[in-house]
């Protein structure tokens, strides 16, 4: 990785192994500037995984099936439009989402994630969560 203000080249000097999230976290210095900054590599998701939704659109065509990369930041933006009554609702929504996407991968059959399981799953965990943040998050994803 180059440097985020000249551009140079960098090193890493410290680096740690967040084995919940599956995520490594990178502390970089520019070999230039000595700028520092950090880094995390994690698993791209909307590459590696695909989301598959479904509706009924007429008595002639009865389910639609369409299958595309899957977005964790729409799940993440839907979480955070439900939390926002909350004062911590970044933090919140960034919580939420991993928590619901680890629960997922169990169900997840060669890498597809299933809209209305995706669904369940999020409204089961934002009722425990938070009860408005779950009615909110309902009303908007019906099954
Ligand atoms: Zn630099």
């Amino acid at each position: 990785m180059v440097c985020i203000y000249c551009q140079a080249d960098t090193k890493v000097v410290n680096s740690r192994l967040q084995r919940r999230a599956n995520q490594v976290w990178r502390r970089r210095q520019c070999l230039d500037c000595k700028s520092i900054f950090s880094s995390i590599e994690a698993v791209d998701l909307s590459l590696a995984l695909s989301f598959r939704t479904s509706q009924n659109s007429s008595v002639k065509h009865p389910v639609k099936t369409a299958i595309e990369p899957f977005q964790r930041d729409v799940l993440f933006t839907s979480i955070l439009e439900s939390c926002k009554h909350r004062k911590t609702a970044i933090s919140d929504a960034t919580a939420l989402t991993s928590t619901i996407l680890s629960r997922l991968r169990p169900h997840m059959k060669g890498a597809v994630i299933d809209r209305d399981q995706l669904v369940t799953t999020a409204q089961q965990i934002l009722k425990r969560f938070d009860k408005a943040a779950s009615v909110h998050y309902s009303a908007y994803h019906r099954l």
